[in-house]
Formats: structure tokens, sequence, C-alpha cells
């Protein structure tokens, strides 16, 4: 048993001041002046917030990827989502398009079942679409898969043609099942890459300029088409420039049913990043990449106002030494991705709750309930609700401290926003009614995380 008293709730629609009572895994009693029970864990939160366990959407965490495989485990990887506050994560199973999709399936989940502290899902990534690929992915939905991933770029990795795109999108329709999707022009960007090498345009600071805002725009454009000739629910992952999420809001208003994803990176950090001497600029290489500054208050804007539904990490850990290092004479070898897992929910909080440009409810509910509610999760997520699972982080909105890669749970040796100070952290966060971190530090014992079946929504 778990009782928390005296602590501020605060949900995606609601502020109140009331204490806590789980069992068994689940919340069983929310009320003002409760009794802890005798034998419980009592946890006082005067003057913190409970939030309900954040969702990251958007995790990589077993990952094959240009050479090499991502640094984190699910033990590490579940830790750092933990300390961090987030409870849940829904990692993409991306497997190289020879594999066939039931057996890539069983391989992620195997990966995770077991060997996680934190509960997980997938989005079954989408490489290949034949007629033996669909009769598998009529199967996955089946086992609980409610959400695929496609990639219009990584053409010959994990991209699919625009047959595949057409058929892909026909039968999520046909099954209920929301497509997550990663929007960039697979040609465009592989032309440019050429012709930046070859004029020996080589560093990270070519990356930004080897697949600009307009290629993310026109792949965003691409799907919308399809989305709109089937009518499917589409979700775009990792948005990072006015351009794109101006296109997909465009869509909408002709009746497209999309969502919008954009990460704490595109919120937080620029191309100048990308452009530190001494390669440290490979560090801040991902795809799509780091933009102009100019796009910020766009994406802060729609994201306060709703437009844009969550903010994601798209985590995918990769060493600078030995890692990113593979692309020093290359940028175009430099494995892609920014680690942020752990440090999501701070981030957010500390530079959009804090500085006024975030609503507290719409905090929440961009990095907990929407991603709940649209892929299949909610109420047992993304609320503090009686009968939901007692997954609650509480928050101390005025702690002061830096992030540094020298305290953290994620398994690679750099941390992005190292050397930042940042307002607020969790002071303890609970999984299904068990206190797993306290003060920044990891106190779980067993890997009771559990892989969570989601229904397809048939909208
Ligand atoms: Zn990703």
């Amino acid at each position: 048993m778990l009782f928390i008293r005296n602590g501020q709730i605060v949900t995606a629609s609601d502020s109140y001041r009331a204490d806590i009572l789980c069992e068994n895994e689940t919340i069983t009693r929310i009320g003002v002046g409760l009794e802890a029970p005798p034998g419980a864990t009592v946890i006082d939160a005067a003057g913190k917030y409970i939030f309900p366990g954040f969702i990251d959407p958007h995790v990589h965490i077993y990952l094959p990827f240009m050479g090499t495989f991502s640094k984190d485990t699910y033990e590490t990887a579940s830790k750092a989502a933990l300390v961090g506050g987030t409870t849940t994560l829904i990692e993409m199973a991306c497997p190289p398009r020879a594999d066939e999709p039931w057996a890539a399936f069983e391989l992620w989940k195997s990966k995770g079942e077991g060997n996680s502290f934190c509960d997980f899902t997938f989005h079954m990534g989408v490489t290949r679409f034949d007629e033996r690929a669909e009769s598998q992915l009529r199967q996955i939905v089946k086992a609980g898969i409610s959400s695929f991933k496609i990639f219009l770029a990584y053409k010959g990795a994990f991209g699919v043609d625009d047959y595949e795109l057409y058929h892909t999108l026909r039968l999520a329709k046909e099954l209920g099942v929301i497509v997550t999707a990663h929007c960039e022009n697979a040609d465009l960007v592989l032309q440019r890459q050429k012709m930046l090498i070859a004029a020996g345009k080589t560093g990270p600071q070519w990356h930004e300029p080897s697949r600009p805002e307009a290629v993310e725009a026109e792949g965003v454009h691409h799907l919308m088409t399809f989305a709109f000739l089937h009518d499917t629910h589409c979700y775009i992952v990792h948005t990072s420039c006015e351009p794109a999420v101006r296109i997909a809001l465009a869509a909408r208003t002709r009746g497209v049913k999309v969502w919008i994803e954009t990460l704490i990176q595109y919120l937080t950090l620029d191309k100048t990043h990308a452009e530190l001497p001494d390669f440290e600029g490979s560090k801040f290489v991902m795809s799509p990449p780091l933009r102009d500054k100019r796009n910020q208050p766009f994406l802060w804007d729609n994201l306060a106002n709703g437009q844009i539904s969550t903010v994601a990490t798209d985590h995918a850990p990769f060493d600078f030494k030995g890692q990113k290092e593979m692309g020093r004479e290359d940028f175009t070898k430099i494995p892609n991705g920014i680690p942020s897992l752990e440090d999501r929910i701070n981030v957010l909080f500390s530079t959009g709750v804090k500085t006024g440009r975030l609503d507290i409810h719409r905090f929440v509910d961009c990095a907990s309930t929407q991603a709940a509610k649209l892929f299949g999760l909610y109420p047992r997520k993304g609320a503090i609700a009686v009968g939901s699972d007692a997954d609650l982080v509480v928050y101390d909105p005025n702690q002061k401290w830096t992030i540094s890669a020298k305290n953290q749970q994620m398994a690679v040796d750099y941390n992005p926003f190292e050397g930042m100070n940042v307002t607020g952290r969790p002071t303890a966060v609970a999984m299904r009614g068990e206190i797993v971190a306290r003060d920044g530090k990891f106190v779980g014992q067993k890997k009771r995380g559990q892989f969570l079946k989601r229904e397809p929504s048939h909208f």
C-alpha cells in the first residue's frame, strides 16, 4: 500500500489538494483528510505537485542502426525514464526490411519482458509491405499493438515506397490502427548528402543543410495526401520546424485526421549545437535535424495552444567515443540520435512551465495524457483517478539543480543538456504503487515493467 498525503494533484484538466491511497498497483481512494492505513508506505507531499506518471511516446532502446547499436538496454533505459518521472514508454520496433514482422515483434518484446522497471509497449515498424507482411501485421495487432510506425526517410534501411505507404495506410484504417510517421523526403536527402560530401562539406554542421526544413515539409505533405485518401489516423513524429507544422495544420483543416509530436530537443536546442567545434556537434546530430532558433517560438506557441499534441524524445543514445566518431570524416555516417529520455520532463517543466510559456495542465496533457489517449492507454495511464494505475510523480517545483552526464542513468557517455540549470525535479516516483525513484536516485527493486496490450480504436 502507498499513501501520499497533502499534495497538490495536477492533471490535464484539474488542480486540487487531496490525499491518494494506492492498493494492489492501482489508485483506490482520493480524498481530503484520509487516514494512512497501517503498514502503508507514506509520502508527505506538502508543497509538491502530484502528476500522473509521464509517458514518452517515442523511444528507441534496441536499435540496430547505421552499422551499430544504440547504447541503452531496457534495464538502463527504464531506470533513466523513472528517475525523470516517465513511468511508461513506447518504443519503436524497427526491423530491417528483410526481417519478418512477427519475428521482429517477438524479438523487441523479448528485449523488454523481464528486463524493464517501467511499463512499455511498441509502435510496430512497417518497413516492408507485401502479402506476407500484411498477414503478420494483422496478427501483431491481435497481440496487443494498436499503432504502426513508418519511415519516409532512410531509404533502403527502414523506408517504405509509395506502394507500401498506400497499402500500410489502407490496412491501418481497416484495423483501427493509428500510423506514426517519420516524414522526410528520402530522395531529396540522398541527393543533398551527395552534393555536400562531393563539395568537401563533411562536418556535422552540414547535417542540417542536407535535410532542410523544406525536405521535412515535403515529407509531411506526401503523407497527408495518402492519409487523406484512406482517411487513416496519422501521427507525425518529431516535427521540428514551422513549415512542417503548417503543412500538417493545413491538412487538418481539410479534414485529415492528423496529430503532431514535437521533441524536447527542438524546443530547447538549435542547429548551432551541431556547429560546435572539434566534432562536438556530432552529439547533436539527429533527424530531422536541430533547426534554426527562429522555429522555437512557433513550436512553443502551438504546443501551448494544443495544435501540437505531444512532446517526446526520440531517445536514441549513441556514445560520442567510438559511435558518433564513426562519422568524423563524413557526417552521413554519424549515428543519428540525441539521448534525452531521462531529462524530458525536467527540461520541459523548467523551460516551459517555469517561464510561463506552458500552462501546467497543458504540460501534463502533452507529456502524459495525450499520448495515453492517442495510443489506447487511457485512463489506465495518463490520469489520476480511482481505478487508474498508481503511476504517480511527486514533484518539487522549486528544486534547483544542474543536469550532468556524471549523474545520469542513461548508458551513454554524454548528456545534450550538460550544465543546464533547471528548476523542478521528481522527489518520488511510483510505478504501479511502488516507489522506484527518490530525489534523482533509482530505488526500485524488481523489474516489474509490463508489456501493455492495447486495443485498436476504430476511432
Ligand atoms: Zn525515432
